[in-house]
């Protein structure tokens, strides 16, 4: 077949730098210093301030290919250098600072982090894990001159801030295959050392151009947009870029997570539409509940990472007209691959028939495959019943993790650990991990469904269900409440108001009453630790 006539230009990340600085250069992006006030400038001053990096990184001696570690906030600064790295050539690597330091030593080295950027807030992290990591020649700190008591004793550190000051911002890109690594992400590793996905620029430029597609982000300088989820968690599911792409103001939190800091940034900078996991809006929604507030610009919130609980669906909805959009992904499919939507015959069902729909996670987003699996591997019915794994291929799915021998891949496709069902339309639900999925008698029981029933009930603040071992049946599920404040429920209650949801036999024998549930580095709840102690 004859080949078409068009240019062949690759798809680089410092093209999308060029591409917001030349369309939307006076677009505002607003930071939360890690010391607290707010920092603005525009896109045009971080194409500016980025361009100054890659000088300043060519100037530690780093050259393409390098690897550039971060531990760092959602901030400018971080921002910078995710263009600065990959478009110089070198791979981003964002750590979790929330990792056990030994897994953090264990993603540095495996790695190879030639240099570290890292917060302020860090630098006690950093004292710890420095002497272990002996193949990182410098640690910078993302802010002014490091003065403080705090960073006394880090090897080989630098400032950020006085780096960029000495450096030319004149800087030409280097234009190499798309195909080459741009950015580096671990997996929380649960089980065993953590995985590494190395993502390519062609990637990251396709997942950024279809995140701003109506039905995902949709992404414009109409929109301001508040990545709440983490840039060391699969890079903010990509919004730093797919923000640049699409034009929209973008508002960085640093590091004031929880609701009250949330909201106040929401209200002041107009945000439109913002992104993070359940348990984050769980914490706003409580500060706004609490002190009767509005939101009076946010019309859009995109939510994944875990199992969005459909009485929260509900409330954003129905008292504070705000949409989810429920999304599935892993650190394996670089950003979103599935996104929850309503078809045009669906938004005319009553409310909370939508926001059945809206709890499920949805169709594949363009350039992402999906199918379910039997034990043997063979396809099942794509009914909305029959579940089995749930495998996923396309344009930005990982092929091997980073330095591993082998291929995960299953005939070419990536098999999630997820349980999940399809129906006729093409609409997918995540039923549980593999690991949390409880068997009972021989039947499945859904985690997340329970969980979403018993978080219906208004005292309940948070749920979360896993197996315990059971002489007769196997497993039986043991359920796990926080109550909200000054709320009062006991066991018989939350068993009662259960029991006229679901079967009679998915209802537990036993509530077990915390303060709170443990939470990973990335906000989700940590079944495993439950397990640990109760299992
Ligand atoms: P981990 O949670 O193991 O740290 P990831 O951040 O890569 O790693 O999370 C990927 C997993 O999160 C998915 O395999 C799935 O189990 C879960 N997940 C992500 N989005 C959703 C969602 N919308 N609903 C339910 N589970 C989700």
């Amino acid at each position: 077949m004859p080949h078409g006539m068009m240019m062949e230009l690759p798809l680089l990340l410092s093209g999308v730098l060029q591409h917001a600085e030349a369309q939307f250069g006076q677009v505002e992006v607003v930071s939360r210093e890690t010391h607290g006030p707010l920092f603005r400038y525009t896109y045009a001053d971080c194409a500016k301030r980025s361009r100054q990096l890659a000088h300043a990184l060519a100037s530690l001696g780093l050259k393409a290919g390098d690897v550039v570690g971060s531990i760092a906030w959602n901030n400018h600064r971080h921002l910078e250098s995710y263009y600065a790295v990959s478009g110089s050539g070198m791979v981003m690597h964002t750590c979790n600072p929330r990792l056990h330091p030994d897994q953090l030593i264990y993603i540095i080295n495996h790695a190879e982090d030639r240099v570290v950027l890292f917060d302020a807030t860090f630098a006690p992290l950093v004292k710890a894990i420095a002497a272990q990591c002996p193949g990182v020649m410098a640690w910078v700190c993302l802010g002014d001159a490091p003065s403080t008591a705090a960073l006394e004793g880090i090897p080989h550190l630098h400032s950020y801030d006085t780096l960029l000051d000495k450096a030319s911002d004149q800087f030409e890109w280097p234009q190499f295959d798309e195909r080459t690594a741009a950015a580096l992400c671990y997996t929380s590793g649960t089980t065993g050392n953590p995985k590494g996905v190395l993502y390519t620029h062609r990637a990251i430029v396709l997942n950024a151009i279809s995140s701003c597609l109506p039905g995902l982000l949709n992404l414009s300088p109409q929109e301001t947009i508040l990545p709440v989820v983490p840039m060391f968690h699969i890079n903010a599911w990509c919004i730093p870029y797919s923000s640049f792409v699409g034009g929209a103001k973008l508002v960085l939190p640093g590091p004031k997570l929880d609701g009250a800091s949330l909201y106040e940034l929401m209200e002041s900078e107009g945000v439109t539409i913002s992104a993070g996991v359940p348990t984050i809006w769980q914490a706003l929604l409580a500060h706004v509940e609490q002190h009767h507030l509005r939101f009076t610009t946010m019309r859009r919130t995109a939510v994944g990472g875990s199992a969005m609980p459909k009485a929260l669906i509900a409330k954003f909805m129905d008292i504070y007209q705000v949409e989810v959009r429920h999304g599935w992904g892993m650190t394996e499919t670089t950003a979103v691959a599935t996104m929850g939507a309503l078809s045009p015959q669906q938004r005319s069902l009553p409310a909370a028939a939508q926001q059945d729909h809206l709890a499920k996670q949805g169709k594949t987003v363009f350039g992402v495959s999906i199918k379910v699996v039997d034990e043997n591997g063979q396809d099942i019915p794509r009914d909305g019943q029959t579940q089995g794994e749930l495998m996923v291929r396309g344009h930005w799915i990982v092929s091997t993790y980073h330095k591993g021998d082998t291929s995960p891949l299953v005939d070419g496709w990536f098999p999630t650990g997820d349980i999940a069902t399809i129906d006729a339309d093409g609409v997918m639900q995540i039923r549980d991990r593999v690991k949390d999925v409880i068997k009972t008698g021989g039947e499945w029981i859904s985690s997340i469904d329970l969980e979403n029933v018993a978080l219906e009930h208004p005292a309940v603040a948070m749920a979360a269900v896993i197996g315990v071992e059971d002489p007769k049946w196997g497993e039986r599920p043991l359920l796990f409440i926080v109550r909200k404040p000054s709320a009062t429920l006991e066991s018989a209650e939350i068993l009662d108001f259960l029991a006229g949801k679901v079967a009679k036999w998915w209802v537990p024998e036993r509530v077990v009453f915390l303060d709170a549930l443990p939470l990973g580095g990335t906000g989700k709840i940590q079944k495993s630790e439950l397990r640990k102690v109760y299992r």
